[in-house]
């Protein structure tokens, strides 16, 4: 390594996903003429294009998946490096790839992203969804299988509730309503009659980030009963970047048993053991309480006691980031939930090494009304960020943190239907300090406000409201709407002249 050839560049970003490539555009912009360099895994990089600021808060936009060559084509100063990192030395200020090259840096960026949380590792039978290599994996599984079992609650399992056809799907999340991750019981109430009705519904405009590939190349227990054609391709690799929403909009998810569908929730358990028909006779299993007999490849003992056979199981149950290649030598300070801790500047604890996206931690202090969720649109806004961190500090300059960090907003869509989401949405952190609002029409629209000391703290706007950029207003200058009492809510009201 001492007389090896080290190629040194101004910035480096690690990462060819959203929060790297968006870095990367951002340096390229600041910096036409320094050598910059891309370093990343996979073939392709994830490009944001139609960006579009909805409101002072919320964006839209669609993103691409590119072939690298479209950076180099559009920033001369850019190097594109397609190899995986292998170690970063911070003192040094050098990485190597797994192709044995030495790079230098000035500053550097980690936009590694995450990987799913297995529930359990190794399994042949247990997938995550990540990239398009795991989707196409579990389509390809998906299409010869009777029965699934998803495991997990976030916007990745309620997404293939949704989307899955053509076999059983047993869902078993550890929460007692569908979707906590994003919604309060009452949400979820309102969206459970779609789980069976949304292959009816006519699909509703969309208004939200969208993707594309541009090249091809002993709880209680809920059921239901219910009865897109291009194909995406892509060189494996074993660090490719985040699928976002509308993952799936490429992927026919259609299971063996054409024209079925069967979704069963168990709520409030969690996975106790997995065993195949073989593990039985080696070892077997007393009071098996099973829930369903056949003879399946595998099977789940839940906690609640019972036990589902089926073709092979999702792990949907979270991200942990992608630190490994990063952390052997260095002195990085790690959060709780395993991100590079990051500051209000995007700067880990190695100095000159940024993060940005779902590989780091923001540990700042947060504004009031703002969280962290590893989500698209945050990791284009770190990503934009910590870029122009990276030229502030090579500049000497002054930089404060961006306003899309002052509040939370996502606009997303579940079970056909329009979601967004506005501050503390969930009366995240603020225990029995709170008041709620909810306004619900079946099958139509469910509003709630959260209100703190008389104040909006937060929404959940689901359906047409049309209500975001008034509540978004509303809660970013915090007046005390008191006076107004229930008729914020009221549907008779036109709340958006109320306050103009
Ligand atoms: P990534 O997109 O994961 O990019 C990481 C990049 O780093 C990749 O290019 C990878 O190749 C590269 N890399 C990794 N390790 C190395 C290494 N050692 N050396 C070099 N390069 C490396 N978000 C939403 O907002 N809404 C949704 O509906 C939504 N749905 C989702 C559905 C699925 C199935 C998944 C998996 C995620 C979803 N997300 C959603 C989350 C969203 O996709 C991520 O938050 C976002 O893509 C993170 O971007 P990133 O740039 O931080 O990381």
């Amino acid at each position: 390594m001492e007389n090896q050839k080290v190629e040194t560049f101004k910035c480096v970003v690690v990462g060819g996903g959203i929060a790297g490539v968006t870095c990367i555009e951002q340096l390229a912009s600041q910096f036409p003429s320094a050598d910059l360099a891309l370093i990343t895994a996979g073939p392709h990089i994830k490009a944001v294009i139609n960006y579009k600021q909805v409101s002072r808060t919320l964006e839209e936009f669609d993103v691409e998946e590119r072939p690298c060559t479209v950076l180099e084509e559009k920033y001369p100063n850019l190097t594109f490096i397609k190899s995986a990192v292998k170690t970063l030395d911070a003192k040094s200020h050098r990485l190597e790839t797994a192709d044995g090259k030495l790079y230098g840096y000035e500053k550097l960026c980690i936009c590694s992203g995450a990987r799913p949380k297995l529930f359990i590792e190794d399994n042949p039978y247990v997938l995550g969804i990540r990239d398009t290599d795991s989707a196409q994996n579990f389509q390809k599984r998906l299409s010869k299988a009777k029965r699934i079992i998803v495991i997990g609650n976030g916007g990745i399992a309620l997404e293939l509730v949704n989307e899955v056809e053509g076999c059983d799907l047993i869902w078993a999340i550890k929460d007692k309503a569908i979707g906590n991750t994003f919604f309060d019981a009452g949400a979820a109430q309102f969206l459970i009659p779609s789980v069976e009705a949304h292959k009816a519904q006519k699909p509703v405009p969309r208004k939200r980030p969208h993707y594309t590939v541009e090249e091809a190349a002993g709880g209680t227990s809920h059921t239901f009963t219910a009865g897109k054609n291009h194909c995406q391709t892509s060189t494996p690799t074993d660090h490719g970047s985040a699928l976002g929403p509308d993952w799936h909009e490429g992927i026919v998810l259609q299971g063996a048993e054409r024209g079925h569908r069967k979704v069963l929730v168990e709520y409030e358990c969690e996975v106790e053991r997995i065993f195949t028909p073989s593990d039985l006779v080696s070892s077997p299993e007393k009071n098996l309480n099973l829930e369903t007999v056949g003879s399946w490849p595998v099977y789940i003992k839940l906690n609640n006691g019972k036990t589902y056979g089926c073709d092979f199981i999702v792990s949907a149950t979270g991200v942990e980031p992608n630190t490994h290649p990063f952390l052997h030598g260095n002195n990085f300070a790690l959060a709780d939930d395993g991100g590079l801790q990051v500051d209000d500047q995007m700067r880990t604890s190695e100095s000159d090494v940024y993060a940005a996206g779902d590989v780091c931690t923001a540990c700042w202090k947060h504004s009031p009304l703002w969280q962290q969720m590893r989500l698209w649109t945050q990791a284009r806004q770190m990503g934009w960020y910590a870029g122009r961190c990276m030229a502030a500090h090579v500049l000497s300059e002054p930089i404060e943190l961006d306003f899309c960090f002052e509040l939370f907003s996502h606009i997303t869509k579940f079970f056909n239907y329009k979601v967004v989401l506005l501050g503390k949405f969930n009366a995240q952190g603020l225990g029995p300090n709170h008041e709620l609002l909810v306004r619900c029409t079946k099958g139509q629209e469910y509003v709630k406000v959260v209100l703190s000391g008389g104040r909006m703290v937060g929404a959940v706007l689901i359906g047409e409201t049309d209500l975001e950029e008034t509540f978004e207003n509303l809660i970013l200058n915090q007046m005390d709407l008191t006076p107004y009492g229930e008729d914020l809510l009221n549907p008779n009201i036109d709340i958006e002249d109320y306050f103009d």
